[in-house]
């Protein structure tokens, strides 16, 4: 199979709703009046972000799944997106199914694929998003005031306890690793919740690179401070090992460390006025994803994690960063 043929084969699909797709040099998107476009790039690496014999299936889903985050962290509709893809050979069998994970994501967002790149080399995926939203409506960073509630979507942790296990740091039951595999392998980008928070959050942005880190980067583009109440961001862990037995079997420091630098869940994180909390709640219930009050905004600059009598922790937990 030629570099043409597998593009063609599973690469080339009808368009939609772009003016034109793959095939031609450039692809041609039409941003509806009023709209501006939000455009995001988020590369996956192998040995990197995933190990060499992940689920092809769920790579692909994976690869999209956060790139549609980062347009759900601005509240933008997703419209389209290309594929850079360097492959070491054009394996049948894993293009396939790699192919079937991205465009069932894909067409569970009306994604279209309209464009990208195909060349032999180290397994590479580059995705770039474009989406929709109303010109000066994009939740940014940087509008986070004081006063604010801090909220974040979903649960936290499983993705990081899943690596934990999977690089053979802890052990757990199989079923426990299958669910927390689950959050690590196919993430649930938050698109509808984005889209309900527009008008509503000053701030907002996608967890990655894990919860301090990521806030932190909240309060520095606002140019504030903020409180996070240790209890409240620890009701977001999720994980059955955690409710089970099997969570004496590890130390309160690895479990906050689990739900405040974790990384990898794609939940996001927003502030918005105590006066919106109503409204806040009914956004969470319209995209029928549950959101929880874990904080909130304040003059003082840095990022505080207070235990329930107000006391602030000692805490040590380095966000993920490449280079660090
Ligand atoms: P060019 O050389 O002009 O950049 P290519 O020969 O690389 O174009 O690609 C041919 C067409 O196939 C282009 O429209 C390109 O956007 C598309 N394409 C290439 N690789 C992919 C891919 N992995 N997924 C989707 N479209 C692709
Ligand atoms: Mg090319």
């Amino acid at each position: 199979m030629g570099e043409f043929e597998l593009i063609a084969r599973y690469f080339k699909r009808p368009v939609r709703r772009a003016s034109l797709g793959v095939g031609d040099d450039c692809a041609l998107l039409a941003p509806r009046p009023g709209m501006q476009l939000a455009v995001s790039s988020d590369m996956l690496v192998e040995g990197r972000h995933f190990f060499a014999d992940v689920d092809p299936q769920a790579l692909g889903h994976k690869a999209l799944a956060v790139n549609l985050s980062d347009l759900a962290a601005c509240g933008a509709e997703p419209l389209a997106f290309t594929l850079a893809l360097a492959l070491p050979q054009a394996h049948d069998a894993w293009l396939a199914a790699f192919a079937r994970g991205l465009l069932a994501l894909a067409d569970a967002h009306g994604c279209e694929l309209v464009g990208g790149d195909t060349t032999r080399g180290p397994l590479n995926i580059c995705i770039t998003v474009f989406g929709e939203v109303p010109t000066g409506q994009a939740l940014l960073r940087s509008g986070a005031q004081v006063g604010d509630d801090l909220y974040v979507s979903g649960t936290l942790g499983d993705a990081r306890l899943a690596l934990e296990a999977l690089q053979g740091r802890i052990a757990l039951p199989a079923d426990v690793l299958a669910t927390a595999r689950q959050r690590l392998e196919r993430p649930t980008p938050r698109v509808a919740l984005g889209l309900a928070l527009r008008g509503l959050a000053t701030s907002a942005i996608d967890l990655s690179d894990g919860l301090l880190g990521d806030v932190g980067h909240v309060l520095q583009a606002s140019g504030v401070g903020a409180s996070i109440q240790v209890e409240k961001a620890m009701e977001l862990l999720a994980s059955s090992a955690y409710q089970s037995s099997a969570g004496g079997q590890f130390e309160q420091d690895f479990w906050r460390r689990c739900v405040l630098a974790g990384g990898d869940d794609y939940e996001l994180a927003f502030t918005a006025p105590p006066s919106a909390r109503a409204a806040v709640a009914a956004a969470a219930l319209q995209a029928d994803t549950a959101v929880r009050r874990i904080g909130q905004i304040e003059a003082a600059a840095g990022l505080r994690v207070v235990d329930a009598a107000g006391h602030g922790l000692r805490l040590a937990f380095p966000s993920f960063d490449h280079f660090a």
